[in-house]
């Protein structure tokens, strides 16, 4: 759809995983136009290069357990930035409707009768496999991709019996932190201990690494890299694809494999 007014109107636009040339054409358009950036931490420096000097930039930057401003809060200064006749960005890591809360603020805007629209972003889980060269679906490996939320709470709630094992492949986000109950709670779903699992730091950028190990290692391999935030967990058979698949999989060799 081609915009024609920019102004008093918000745009959810998805920032990719970290690379600034994996930004869509249109969100490089639209951030280059923006008169209001509202941010949160995953958004690189060279993206945040692309908004005019004269713009305003409002971090809400998320941390687990913290939240700089509440969704709710967040909701009502977009649309008192674009009722005031702003070009609104609200740029988020990845795509802004998986993980990124994105259906929470188009109903706070629709609530207020501010347009909004949303510019779609190559989610983490692309940016992951793309640069690992490990494919999230494979003819021999895996015919099925789950995307899942691995934040500790609520987990034992969620079901994912079915959406690993043999013939799949299951894209944890937010699983660091829950990697010990991530990993009993697909054990105790079925899951062998020795399932293949792929630990990808902060996919696409220049420090990207990655790391593998068995299930039943999930949590003291993140433990021993010392993995920080944002990192995907990949759970299936693909785990094993990728750069340097010469690696050998056991539970006392897992290793970093540092990539760039
Ligand atoms: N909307 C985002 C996801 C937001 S949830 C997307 O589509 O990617 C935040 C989680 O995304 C992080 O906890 C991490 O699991 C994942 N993530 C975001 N950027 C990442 C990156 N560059 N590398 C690995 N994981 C990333």
């Amino acid at each position: 759809m081609m915009v024609s007014n920019t102004t008093g109107r918000v745009f959810l636009v998805g920032a990719g995983p970290g690379a600034v040339d994996l930004l869509t054409l249109r969100a490089a358009r639209l951030l280059g136009e923006a008169t209001a950036v509202v941010h949160d931490g995953l958004v690189s420096d060279a993206i945040m290069a692309l908004v005019p000097a004269s713009a305003l930039r409002i971090s809400v930057a998320k941390r687990r357990a913290r939240h700089t401003l509440s969704q709710a809060a967040i909701g009502d200064l977009l649309v008192e930035l674009a009722l005031a006749g702003h070009a609104v960005v609200r740029l988020k890591g990845g795509d802004p409707f998986i993980f990124g809360r994105g259906g929470e603020e188009v109903d706070a805007c629709a609530a207020a009768g501010v347009p909004v629209e949303v510019v779609p972003g190559i989610s983490s889980a692309q940016g992951a496999g793309a640069a690992t060269l490990m494919p999230l679906t494979h003819r021999d490996h895996a015919s099925i991709v789950s995307f899942v939320a691995g934040e500790c709470r609520g987990l034992a709630a969620q079901n994912w019996v079915g959406l690993a094992g043999p013939g799949r492949t299951l894209v944890i986000y937010m699983g660091l932190a829950g990697s010990e109950a991530i990993a009993d709670k697909l054990i105790a779903d079925g899951l062998t201990p020795d399932t293949p699992v792929a630990v990808i730091e902060r996919a696409t950028r220049h420090d990207q690494r990655l790391f593998r190990s068995l299930l039943a290692d999930l949590s003291g391999l993140i433990a021993r890299a010392g993995v920080p935030s944002p990192a995907l967990i990949i759970v299936g058979a693909v785990a094993r694809l990728g750069v340097a698949d010469s690696e050998i999989l056991t539970l006392a060799e897992a290793a970093p494999c540092p990539i760039s």
